[in-house]
């Protein structure tokens, strides 16, 4: 049985005062729900992932919770002359557990390849972070019939170039591009016949892997759609963007799953 994990990435958003109040109102609200299920909930793993310069102050903030911490990106590289970026280490000494790696913002803005996905992915993971892949496609790969060859195009170059033994933490998130954002959200059905395919792509190199792996829905999960997603049998969890800014929203998304 995998645990759903529940990851609110805040993306550029938020100032010391919000990650202290947001934080605040996330705990809060944990710690009411599981007084009110009286130790009968089922198990969620919530993670936040801040920007960077707020990573202190949430690990602060949440110290004595059971809310896990990761960053929104990751440098491929070791200690060294590499001006602007960030390596698994400092996220190490920050407290962080988890890191995304390959959110199509990245791939798109930023022009990070599936070869610089891969080695973000493999150097996260043999620091010991838990690597957070992303993997969709756009609207117009969608519409052409290509999702599957896109999404497996993006697993098989991580999977090239990092160790099998590097997935044995990792989670995957299926984000379909059109839906990231935008208010659009994939049908729970769209979603899951994705997800099932993901996860025979594991199988095809892991069987054991690929029934352990939380694959991750993201793209314009609220409240209002949560449980239907979660509700899939493939489908461990949500990333969640917008709505991880709210935190009666983001509590409620907790709740659906
Ligand atoms: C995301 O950025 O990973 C995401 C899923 O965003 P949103 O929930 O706002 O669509």
């Amino acid at each position: 049985m995998r645990t759903p994990l529940i990851a609110g990435n805040w993306k550029m958003n938020g100032s010391f005062e919000d990650t202290n109040v947001l934080l605040a109102s996330i705990e809060d609200g944990l710690e009411r729900r599981a007084e009110a299920a009286e130790g009968k909930a089922r198990k969620v793993d919530v993670l936040v992932c801040p920007p960077f310069v707020y990573l202190e102050t949430a690990a602060r903030a949440i110290e004595d919770s059971d809310i896990a911490l990761g960053a929104q990106s990751v440098s491929a590289e070791k200690p060294g002359a590499f001006t602007g970026e960030i390596c698994s280490h400092m996220l190490k000494d920050l407290t962080c557990s988890y890191v995304i790696v390959g959110h199509s913002e990245r791939r798109q803005l930023y022009g990070e390849t599936d070869t610089t996905v891969g080695k973000k992915f493999k150097a996260a993971a043999e620091a010991g972070l838990k690597p957070i892949l992303c993997v969709g496609e756009s609207l117009e790969e969608r519409e052409a019939g290509k999702a599957i060859d896109v999404i497996k195009r993006q697993i098989d170059a991580v999977m090239d170039i990092a160790c099998e033994k590097c997935f044995e933490n990792a989670v995957i998130a299926y984000e379909p591009v059109w839906a990231i954002g935008t208010g659009e959200t994939a049908t729970p059905e769209q979603a899951q016949e994705i997800h099932a395919e993901i996860r025979q792509m594991i199988a095809a190199r892991s069987g054991k892997i690929a029934k352990k792996i939380r694959i991750l829905y993201g793209g314009s999960v609220k409240p209002a759609n949560a449980a239907d997603i979660f509700a899939m049998e493939d489908i461990d969890g949500g990333l969640i963007g917008g709505a991880s800014l709210k935190a009666e929203d983001f509590l409620a998304i907790i709740d659906a799953a």
